[in-house]
């Protein structure tokens, strides 16, 4: 019998192995490399986005930078009280000036431990910003900063870099001896200085703070990795793409090495960000040596990654691994990491996806709750929804599926603009989409979000399209001008003009170098296919059909991967005219999602609509029939130019009563504290 028990389980395991493989190698097929492109390359000129880029352009960058260094007035409680008993706000450039005056364990540190992270990934998106929109006050502020910053750096005989660390528990680096990373954000630090000298290189071309990155990289690989070195792994997912980031600059550009002050040995970099990413869940070997705490899903580290089926932990965290994760996947082509990639992926889409983007819907540990736990009142950081928009967004670098870029669409028009203020200087750090009181806040004690929204702005051009060497990829209905070399016999001229998504229409001139055939991918959006989600999370359908033509003439909508392909030779002057139904829908959840059942909700094209009581005083009575006649409109004088769409709900009695929906970004941006709800009673 026992031998029985014991065969059948070795069959099983063979079986599972079998399975597994299988799995990974029908995954292998799906992966279609493309490329995002240059920021260089592209430019942005939409009546929906460019306004809001010149307020992130010339107010809300210079805000954030202004708040790191202290200059501001605080609005919460707990700044209040420590700018009554400092004398003084907190200032993360007084942390790197201590440091540089060789300071060590003064029990004295301004902010929080990531604070030094902070101002790396202001100054990440600020350099992504500099290169749409030129500004040298802008670029000598920065300059200011990074001379501040390389003189801490020059205080250790290392290149070690941790102001936090240094001030506090010197003696604690990485979260050794005693310490714990997942605090400390050491490693998450030096990713994101990583991550900001790169970004600035490319911006400006200056190698100052690569110099210091560099030289940080390099300790860094000195002390973390195989035994006999340390068995250490980041508390806070991010830097193990920052270290592939790093890798690449220098392989594609091996003359940079010459510019360098520091050696560069690119490679290091590579197995740091794999050694990172693999020893999670590995707390040493068997004789106890290369010894490590065992951790938990917190940051994921409960189990080795290249192991779990599912997204766990600190939402941003979490995010922000599985972005290094795929782009791993996309540099090495191993199917563990592929695989890993989408069991994330779907798991996060297909199970605790929020119909705004928002991802992490528990408050204690901000972590992604269980499956289909998706409850109103949820706690969804901001930068927990833009980690997740970043991670689509790999993904469809990965696998060529516009189904990733309907999600990075979905975070962009709902999740992140709801993040900052209209006004640009005020901000959320939870997006609950119920409410009462909630209001954006000047400056926060953790104040993780701006720098966040920045980045994702920052990279935001790049996103629009994408290319490969048979063609292009609009994945975004941005109103733009795009150059690009998709191999060396084609350059492609793009021009978008749209006013989604107010509007349906995107009108897309194609302008190759010479007439040549290459294919045009145009993403057909789930939503306007009646696939609000791809797992069926949500439900939604449009009457309004998809339409598509080039040059006038009709094209057949059958997107294959969420793309409609038009292979054809483009001349000069070419035409697509794509038209998407922007009708107002109504959303249902899944019946496995308790939390919301029984509810609608109300979107147009990617914008999720929510209702404000400064216009619905009877909100709390409402409920809406899943027949409703819904009526939209544009309205010019309204949180800067919005549709609205109006309908009639009932309310207590039975007695109907107009309703009015404002975008979800939009809510909390009028003087009035006022509730606010998105998802209604269906009646
Ligand atoms: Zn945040």
């Amino acid at each position: 019998m026992l031998l029985l028990k014991k065969i059948a389980a070795v069959l099983f395991t063979a079986l599972l192995f079998c399975i597994n493989f299988l799995k990974a190698q029908s995954l292998e097929n799906n992966v279609h490399i493309i490329y995002p492109l240059n920021l260089k390359d592209v430019v942005i000129q939409d009546s929906f986005w460019s306004p809001k880029f010149r307020v992130w352009n010339t107010k809300t960058v210079y805000d954030v930078f202004d708040k790191l260094e202290g200059k501001y007035e605080p609005d919460r409680p707990d700044l209040i009280k420590e700018k009554q008993s400092w004398g003084r706000t907190r200032n993360a450039f007084l942390n790197f000036d201590l440091v540089a005056q060789g300071k060590k364990d003064i029990n004295t540190h301004d902010g929080p431990p990531w604070y030094d992270g902070l101002v790396y990934e202001t100054i990440r998106g600020a350099s992504d910003l500099l290169i749409q929109h030129p500004d040298t006050a802008l670029e000598h502020k920065i300059d200011g900063y990074i001379d501040r910053i390389t003189a801490a750096q020059a205080a250790d005989p290392d290149g070690y870099l941790n102001t936090y660390t240094t001030l506090t528990r010197p003696d604690k680096r990485w979260g050794t001896n005693g310490g714990d990373d997942k605090w400390q954000h050491d490693i998450y630090n030096s990713g994101m200085l990583v991550e900001a000298a790169i970004h600035y290189y490319n911006a400006t071309g200056k190698t100052k703070l690569l110099n210091v990155a560099v030289k940080l990289s390099n300790y860094i690989y000195t002390q973390m990795g195989p035994a006999p070195k340390l068995n250490v792994i980041p508390g806070h997912g991010g830097p193990e793409e920052c270290m592939l980031k790093l890798y690449e600059l220098f392989k594609q550009h091996p003359e940079l090495k010459s510019k360098m002050s520091v050696p560069v040995d690119e490679d290091q970099y590579y197995s740091l960000a794999k050694f990172w990413i693999e020893e999670r869940g590995n707390y040493g070997e068997a004789d106890g040596s290369h010894a490590r705490k065992t951790d938990s899903s917190y940051n994921q580290d409960q189990m080795p990654v290249l192991q779990q089926q599912t997204i766990e932990g600190h939402a941003v965290r979490a995010t922000l691994l599985a972005t290094g994760v795929t782009a791993v996947a996309i540099d090495s082509k191993d199917p563990r990491y592929i695989n890993t990639a989408n069991n994330y992926w779907n798991n996060m889409i297909g199970k605790r996806l929020f119909i705004t983007g928002g991802e992490g819907a528990v408050a204690d540990g901000e972590r992604f709750g269980a499956d289909y736990y998706l409850p109103e009142s949820a706690y969804l950081e901001t930068c927990a929804s833009i980690g997740a928009g970043f991670f689509s967004q790999k993904m469809n670098e990965l696998e060529a599926d516009g189904k990733y870029m309907d999600e990075f669409e979905r975070v962009i028009y709902n999740n992140l603009l709801s993040g900052v203020s209209l006004s640009g200087d005020h901000y959320f750090y939870e997006n609950p989409l119920i409410a009462t009181g909630h209001t954006r806040w000047a400056w926060h004690d953790c104040p993780c979000c701006p720098p966040m929204i920045l980045k994702i702005v920052g990279a935001l051009p790049q996103y629009i399209y994408a290319y490969d060497s048979n063609g292009v990829y609009v994945n975004l209905f941005i109103g733009s001008k795009a150059n690009i070399s998709i191999n060396k016999n084609t350059t492609i001229a793009l021009k978008q003009t749209t006013q989604y998504p107010w509007k349906g229409i995107s009108v897309i001139e194609v302008n190759p170098s010479s007439a040549n055939p290459f294919t045009v991918n145009i993403r057909i959006p789930g939503w306007a296919q009646n696939k609000e989600n791809p797992f069926d999370l949500y439900y939604s359908s449009v009457s309004d059909p998809v339409s598509l033509t080039v040059n006038g003439e009709p094209v057949n909508v059958a997107p294959l991967k969420g793309y409609v392909a038009i292979t054809r030779k483009w001349k000069k002057g070419d035409k697509i005219e794509l038209n998407l139904p922007m009708q107002p829908r109504l959303i249902s959840p899944n019946d496995s999602v308790e939390t919301i059942k029984g509810k609608i909700a109300i979107a147009s094209g990617p914008v999720i609509y929510g209702f404000e009581g400064i216009d619905n005083p009877a909100l709390n009575n409402y409920t809406i029939k899943d027949n409703s006649v819904l009526q939209i409109s544009y309205s010019p004088g309204l949180l800067n130019g919005v549709n609205v769409i109006t309908g009639k709900a009932s309310g207590v009695n039975n007695d109907q009563t107009n309703f009015t929906a404002i975008p979800f970004y939009s809510i909390g941006n009028r003087n009035q504290i006022s509730p606010y709800k998105v998802w209604i009673p269906e009646k």
